[in-house]
């Protein structure tokens, strides 16, 4: 019986249409959060609302179109102050004595400023450029610059620091293996390879079946220091030290024990079944001197031929921190917006902490001109990139190149039903369940990436063709060509850009 203290309405429910349905049991055996079961007895299939998630697996594999996922309105009589997210939350922390647990981007209806900023384009006076006729560069190098060159003899001689190239200013996310299953880490790793761009391994560790993408990698150094090694250095082209992420800023990681198989325990390098838990801080980084120490570890250790990526969530006085970072010798900054995607997060950190990135980015790029640091560092925007306008837009505000996950995810089939944090994932990819990982198929799967960037690139170009412009390095930090509307003076003074019609 239920406990009806504790009793809270569903979020969906689940429509069958009995004169459509066939009772093929493609549902049943689809859902895997038993949402929806086969009566044998009475041969009938049941659904149970208060199971289901959203993940709409059940509707996309009806061969009748018999089931329809509708959101359920609350039914609770809300105020202002007292919606269904308090009221449930209060129920939920009382219930079971501990605080929830959540996957994803923030809920709350913040502002997304990338919706509030317009593009520029020509017209007149100075011609647009057709990308389909002429040439268009969208080719990125991320890695320390020099202040000028010198050439001797028409050779170099000014010595450069390592560099990445990527083919367009976008990468994959960092996204670990044990959060992604094997079947997907192999199908990032096969489109960063068609595409010319990187992929991330995270801080669980790369798989070695994943070292032949080598070339394509940047992997990751957290405060766990999971699958850190010397061939794991070695495979990569770039080592990103994660000091924060902006879905949970100033909290660590945590992989529970049930999805440690015997594969991630090796890779992670910690025993079968036990929590990985990655500290909150570096225990060896308590100031910029000793993340300087770090940087050059690592550059020793890879003796100085990668660059070396720092990643930091967006936070109050991120401006300040960023410049820190540059200053303690780092290549590379990711800034990490709060909208970014997390496999486990506490719901209250990835729904109050943080910044978007858009305030980030303008903050950050604006400090590091004023100190003069920005022409020797590559920053990279992360944490809610949705569309190849969003890349621009981000370019414009200062970025170098961005970092995509939730896209990534979205692109192979998620859909959005923040249920990573279970392991249960019904699109077989936040899930280390043989049963459900088979439902990624990596060459479809990779196949979906390639075209989805590509997609992004040919409408990158169309609008730097829309506004004139032939090469993507010709928008970095151009931000004449945003202007914002709905947005306050405050607002548009941080993102340095001009109201519409100004
Ligand atoms: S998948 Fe569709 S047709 Fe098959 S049992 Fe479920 S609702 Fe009926
Ligand atoms: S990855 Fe899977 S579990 Fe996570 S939100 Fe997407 S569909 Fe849901």
């Amino acid at each position: 019986m239920k406990d009806v203290k504790t009793y809270t309405p569903p979020d969906f429910h689940v429509i069958r249409d009995p004169d459509r349905c066939i009772k093929c049991k493609a549902c049943v055996e689809q859902c895997s959060f038993d949402a929806t079961f086969y009566d044998e007895e009475e041969d009938k299939i049941w659904n149970w609302d208060a199971k289901c998630v959203g993940c709409n697996r059940c509707a996309a594999f009806c061969p009748t179109e018999a089931i329809t996922i509708e959101n359920r309105t609350s039914p609770y009589r809300i105020n202002e102050s007292w919606g269904k997210w308090n009221v449930v939350g209060v129920k939920k922390r009382a219930a079971f004595g501990g605080a929830p647990v959540v996957s994803m981007g923030a809920d709350k209806p913040y502002i997304v400023y990338w919706d509030h900023m317009l593009i520029n384009a020509s017209q007149v006076t100075n011609p647009s450029i057709d990308p389909l006729r002429e040439p268009m560069e969208l080719k990125t190098f991320l890695g320390k610059k020099v202040d000028h060159l010198e050439i001797e003899n028409g050779k170099l001689k000014t010595a450069l620091s390592p560099q990445l190239e990527i083919e367009l200013p976008i990468m994959f996310a960092a996204m670990s293996y044990g959060a992604l299953n094997y079947n997907v880490i192999e199908a990032i790793g096969r489109a960063a390879l068609e595409l010319g761009t990187y992929f991330n391994s995270g801080e669980g560790g790369l798989h070695k079946d994943h070292y032949k993408f080598k070339g394509n990698i940047i992997v990751q150094v957290a405060s766990g220091r999971f699958g850190v090694h010397k061939e794991y250095l070695d495979v990569a082209s770039a080592i990103e030290i994660k000091i924060g992420q902006g879905a949970k800023p100033g909290i660590g990681g945590h992989l529970p024990g049930e999805k440690v198989t015997a594969s991630i325990a090796q890779t992670r390098m910690i025993p079968k079944g036990t929590d990985a838990l990655s500290p909150a801080p570096h225990h060896d980084i308590y100031s910029i001197e000793d993340l300087r120490e770090l940087i050059f570890a690592l550059k020793e250790a890879t003796e100085y031929k990668k660059p070396i990526f720092v990643k930091i969530a967006c936070v109050h006085n991120i401006a300040a921190i960023a410049s820190g970072v540059a200053q303690a010798g780092a290549d590379v900054i990711v800034l990490d917006g709060f909208k970014g995607g997390t496999g486990a997060s506490p719901q209250v950190i990835r729904d109050n902490v943080g910044l978007p990135i858009e305030l980030g980015l303008a903050s950050v790029d604006d400090r590091l001109r004023q100190e003069g640091l920005r022409g020797k560092i590559s920053l990279i925007a992360s944490g809610g990139i949705r569309n190849s306008m969003d890349v621009v837009k981000a370019i414009a505000l200062g970025a170098d190149a961005v970092y995509i996950g939730t896209a990534t995810l979205i692109a192979i089939g998620c859909t959005m039903c923040q249920q990573c944090h279970t392991g249960r994932c019904a699109w077989g990819i936040a899930t280390q369940d043989p049963f459900l990982s088979k439902r990624q198929n990596p060459n479809i799967a990779a196949q979906r990436l390639v075209n989805l960037v590509n997609v992004w690139g040919l409408e990158i170009k169309e609008t730097l063709g829309a506004m004139g412009i032939n090469s993507i390095e010709s928008l970095k930090g151009n931000r004449l060509a945003l202007r914002g509307f709905d947005l306050n003076e405050k607002e548009m003074e941080i993102l340095g850009i001009l109201h519409a019609g100004e």
